[in-house]
């Protein structure tokens, strides 16, 4: 057997040690990223012991980052794309042009040539599609305004990298000082083929792909094979990704999402997001273990103020030129923030520029030992940014609810009339509105409580008492007048949730009968320890439906016969 093989050791110690630093930091209960960044590190030629291909890490990060991508264009139509260009095209340019300019600031004044500043700069500007969407997917922000005004942004991003992919070669020698002499023509022919490349690439997939994929697609489903249905998804999103960046030199990332875009429509792209999750987690995990192995942790020590000033442009400058923006364009200051938090941060395309700019002689060592510090430390802050947002989001969200003039939730006096021996209803969707119309039937008083302000819009306009907000948030259960209600039906999926809005309605209302909702026998446990009184399980209810369905056929069949 051959001992050395540097993919199988690379995966293999990237797994394992993601899994055990992950499962440290889960219960230091600190986000497992920590830990998948920490495994990085250890298994960085900069530390002792096993040490990965640096190289073969970042290969395999692009995998995750292909099938993230596709599956957040799964989730996006051009419908959505579009209604975010106002304020994603020109927020991103002017984001990226102000972080540039803060990074050429810092460069300038310890005395690197305008060159290596505008690389340094271009660097810190661009934030990571892996950080960014398992931010937002995590908290189940993709699908709304504020997660596709961020996607949209990261698009912008995303093509003005490669425009500077282009253009940098192309001017390396002026910026680096030497041949000053700079002509137009070429320069614009340059950008004009990118970005000439980049309309016939999008033309291809909206009008070619948009009928081939899916059709293709359905064709498998109908094999019945699910092997090949995995298959096939995996072979368009990773195909299509490279096939962009061979054909049309655009990146991976946009390959995979117009991918998945164009599936957007079908009926098959929830069947087609259900299989690529498993492979993608896999690897976007891998991404964060290769951002690690990048780290030299000795330029804390050798340059800890440059290290700071850099944390700072990226987590500080950044974000704050990103929320003034989008405050410019109108949006909420909840919107704001989830924004400016999803892009302080740096990633793979600054570990790309730092490559070019080495292989150029533009950027010096110390400028790529910065950048990789800076992503670093930014990747591990995002997190903790992201948790602070999620304590405080909820009130603003009440106030801007107040603003649109939905009805606030904690600390006013509700302006429904109190209610006795009444139902609460968490959660309005494809559950919770068949529960409200049932109980509509039975005439029995209730009150639902729903984050999506135009679902409460709506159930206010039909006269049906609704609260807005996150039934977790402080003051809910209150306003939902909890102590004296009857039961609490909790018709949300998300079930650490869940347990959260239980616990707080049980304090409140100790003899209250609790029935929530379950996937699984762990969710089912969970619930039952935060207070659950009954549980529905999912799965279990379509099995005792198909059996009852079975039973009644028998009895029938004596009557037919
Ligand atoms: P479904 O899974 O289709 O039954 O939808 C669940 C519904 O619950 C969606 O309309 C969500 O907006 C809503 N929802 C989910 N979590 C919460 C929460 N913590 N507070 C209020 N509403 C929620």
């Amino acid at each position: 057997m051959p001992h050395h093989s540097p993919l199988i050791s690379t995966i293999v110690g990237g797994f394992v040690l993601a899994f055990l630093f992950g499962t440290l930091a889960h219960r230091l209960r600190m986000p497992p990223l920590i830990g998948y960044l920490m495994a990085g590190i250890a298994m960085g030629p900069f530390t002792p012991g096993f040490v990965g291909d640096t190289n073969l890490a970042q290969e395999l990060a692009e995998i995750g980052v292909i099938l993230l991508m596709f599956g957040v264009g799964l989730h996006f139509s051009l419908k959505d794309l579009l209604a975010v260009k106002w304020i994603a095209l020109p927020g991103a340019v002017a984001q990226i042009s102000i972080a540039t300019l803060m990074g050429m600031g810092l460069a300038w004044a310890i005395g690197w040539e305008p060159g290596a500043g505008l690389l340094f700069g271009l660097a810190l500007s661009c934030a990571s599609t892996v950080v960014l969407l398992t931010a937002l997917e995590e908290r189940r922000l993709v699908e709304t305004e504020r997660g596709r005004i961020a996607v949209g942004w990261l698009i912008v991003e995303d093509i003005a990298m490669v425009l500077a992919l282009v253009l940098i070669p192309a001017l390396s020698g002026l910026l680096s000082g030497q041949g000053a002499s700079l002509s137009a023509g070429p320069l614009l022919m340059a950008v004009g083929l990118t970005l000439g490349k980049v309309a016939a690439f999008v033309a291809v997939m909206l009008i070619a792909g948009r009928r081939i994929i899916p059709w293709v697609l359905e064709r498998i489903a109908d094999t019945g094979s699910r092997e090949l249905f995995r298959l096939a998804v995996l072979a368009i999103a990773l195909g299509f990704a490279l096939g962009a960046a061979y054909v049309f030199d655009v990146s991976f990332a946009l390959g995979a999402f117009f991918a998945g875009m164009v599936l957007n429509e079908s009926d098959l792209s929830h069947r087609a997001a259900e299989e690529s999750l498993p492979l993608r987690d896999a690897f976007s995990v891998l991404f964060f273990v290769s951002v690690g192995m990048l780290f030299d942790p000795s330029i804390l020590i050798r340059e800890p103020v440059l290290v700071l000033a850099t944390l700072l442009i990226i987590v500080v400058g950044k974000s704050l030129a990103a929320y003034a923006i989008v405050l410019v364009f109108r949006h909420p200051r909840s919107t704001a923030l989830t924004i400016s938090a999803s892009l302080a941060q740096i990633g793979e395309f600054s570990f790309i520029l730092v490559t070019l700019g080495l292989s150029l002689g533009l950027l010096p060592t110390t400028g790529r030992d910065l950048i990789l510090a800076g992503a670093i430390l930014s990747i591990l802050i995002n997190p903790l940014l992201f948790r602070s947002l999620d304590r405080r989001i909820p009130a603003l969200e009440e106030s801007e609810g107040q603003a649109a003039g939905l009805r606030p939730v904690a600390g006013e006096a509700p302006s429904h009339a109190p209610l006795h021996s009444h139902v609460v209803l968490v959660g309005f969707g494809r559950v919770g509105h068949l529960v409200a119309m049932s109980l509509l039937e039975q005439k029995q008083p209730f009150i639902v409580i729903e984050d999506q302000p135009d679902v409460v819009k709506a159930l206010r306009a039909d006269g049906i008492p609704a609260l807005y907000g996150n039934a977790a948030a402080a003051g809910m259960m209150e306003a939902a007048d909890i102590a004296t209600a009857r039961c609490l039906l909790v018709a949300i999926p998300n079930a650490l949730e869940a347990g959260q809005i239980i616990e707080h309605a049980r304090a409140l209302n100790p003899q209250i009968e609790v029935v929530a909702r379950a996937h699984s026998f762990s969710e089912q446990t969970h619930l039952e320890k935060h207070g659950a009184t009954h549980i529905i399980m999912g799965e279990r209810e379509i099995a005792k439906g198909m059996a009852a369905w079975v039973a009644l056929q028998e009895s029938a069949e004596p009557y037919a016969a």
